[in-house]
């Protein structure tokens, strides 16, 4: 009935899961109010830290997502760590739902020795250096010598190879953070390897971002034709994507080096590297940094995607005295009170329901794992929305007791001295960015110093 109080959900994190998860809520629902709970000061999760600088168009989603923040029933609480600040427990006492869609916020590792050799960086580490992530502004990765080893077959590994290699002239027009522009004008990177344990078939990486990289001007690809050998067979009968993109790399491992006058020229190379796997990070003389790594041979065993790498035992260095390891994000469990299912990396759930936990529920990268592209994101958040308004309209959740929601919580976090940052804040700091930007031509400079953006909105 009307008489009945509004239904009250939190969502924990603001990546495209949080907006998405709360979009879908809204949409379907005429009087349930959304808060949204983010633990940086600024909102929007990886489309912010993770997505490539040089790729803009990526980034328009956040149009949306702002939509969605100044909505009447919605309410964005930046600068609260859940589980640190507030616990799970406290959020459920206070809301009819908890959505969890906090991401991955750590890496998986080698496990190898001399992973922790300087010289040696996580892909995670490095691309929130260059977008400007509060815990890796002063990583300072040493960009001195002239080959780097990419360990993975993934698209944020060919993001990271293009921004090795990039000219540039194509970063300074991007919101790239200054002090990386800075450190990459002086890089004496022009040779970047990208090495994966398996074949041509089991790439992770796509068409667009290989013929972006194919295409980068100064650049030249270096495939060995060898790798693709009897492939333009094979390739007859797999998926389409798939086809496309291993008939390209055949093509570029097969241009004639005439066809490629342009780029034999080219000051800087990359190339994929397959059937490897590292074994150990070689130590300089002095066991100072690294200077290359020892990968083993594989031979595959099956095919397809399931193909595994077994090694072959044979080994083979490779001089590189830049190591970044992308061999995937993880997710942390976020509170004793919430089932974390480490093997997997993700919360237990069905449909975004937790498994034995009625009335809290996880969308996106915490749910499914840290795969997909913020499209798959937003289908996964829809379908976990689905679930609470199933629960809200089936009884599941019992909305006839009303909720305080952030009157409650407020009260606790102002107990432990934490403030926090509304959307209009953010539209503060949004706003200088763009002006500290607009001098260099860029689309924004980003404040790199969580304090910096609290003095900014007076706090
Ligand atoms: P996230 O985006 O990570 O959001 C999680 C949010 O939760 C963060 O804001 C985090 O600060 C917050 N949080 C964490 N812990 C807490 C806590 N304790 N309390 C409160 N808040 C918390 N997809 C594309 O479609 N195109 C691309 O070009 C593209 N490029 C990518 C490049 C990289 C390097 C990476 C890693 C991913 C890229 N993706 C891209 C994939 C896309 O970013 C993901 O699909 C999507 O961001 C996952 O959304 P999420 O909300 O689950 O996680």
């Amino acid at each position: 009935s009307s008489r009945s109080p509004a239904p009250r959900v939190c969502v924990v994190g603001s990546g495209p899961a949080g907006f998405y998860t709360a979009q879908h809520l809204l949409k379907h629902h005429d009087l349930v109010q959304v808060d949204i709970y983010e633990k940086l000061p600024v909102p929007f999760g990886l489309v912010r830290f993770g997505v490539a600088p040089d790729h803009p168009e990526v980034k328009n989603v956040t149009k949306t997502f702002g939509q969605t923040a100044r909505s009447e029933r919605c309410k964005y609480y930046g600068n609260i760590t859940v589980g640190r600040d507030v616990t799970v427990a406290e959020l459920r006492q206070a809301y009819h739902a908890v959505v969890l869609s906090y991401g991955a916020e750590d890496n998986r590792t080698l496990g190898i020795p001399g992973e922790n050799l300087p010289g040696v960086y996580s892909a995670r580490a490095f691309v929130g250096w260059y977008n400007g992530l509060p815990e890796n502004r002063d990583l300072k990765p040493d960009l001195s010598c002239e080959t780097a080893l990419i360990l993975g077959h993934g698209n944020v590994a060919l993001d990271i190879a293009r921004i090795l290699l990039s000219p540039l002239d194509l970063l300074r027009k991007t919101d790239i953070t200054e002090c990386s522009l800075a450190a990459l004008a002086c890089s004496k990177v022009k040779r970047v390897w990208l090495a994966g344990r398996r074949g041509p078939l089991q790439v992770a990486f796509t068409i667009k971002e290989l013929r972006e990289m194919i295409n980068l001007p100064g650049t030249q690809p270096v495939l060995n034709p060898a790798d693709f050998t009897g492939l333009e067979n094979a390739v007859k009968d797999i998926p389409r994507p798939r086809k496309r993109l291993t008939e390209l790399m055949i093509k570029t491992a097969l241009q004639k080096p005439g066809e490629m006058a342009a780029q034999a020229a080219a000051p800087r190379q990359w190339g994929l590297k397959f059937q490897r796997s590292p074994q150990e990070v070689l130590p300089t003389a002095d066991g100072m940094r690294a200077r290359g790594v020892r990968m083993a041979l594989t031979r595959l065993e099956g095919s397809g995607e399931s193909a595994k790498a077994i090694p072959t035992g044979d080994v083979e260095e490779l001089e590189c005295g830049l190591v970044l390891s992308s061999i995937g994000y993880r997710s942390l469990p976020l509170d004793p009170a919430v089932p974390f299912d480490s093997q997997r990396g993700i919360i237990p759930n069905s449909m975004g329901r937790v498994e034995g936990a009625p009335g809290l529920y996880c969308s996106g990268w915490v749910k499914r794992g840290p795969t997909g592209v913020i499209i798959t994101t937003m289908n996964d958040s829809f379908d976990t929305a689905q679930s609470v308004l199933e629960d809200l309209r089936g009884g599941v959740l019992d909305v006839s007791v009303s909720k305080e929601g952030f009157g409650a919580v407020g009260s606790i976090l102002s107990s432990r001295g934490v403030r926090p940052v509304s959307f209009s804040d953010w539209e503060k700091i949004d706003a200088a960015e763009v002006a500290r930007g607009k001098a260099a031509g860029k689309p924004r400079e980003k404040i790199v110093d969580p304090q910096e953006m609290l003095q900014l909105i007076g706090h």
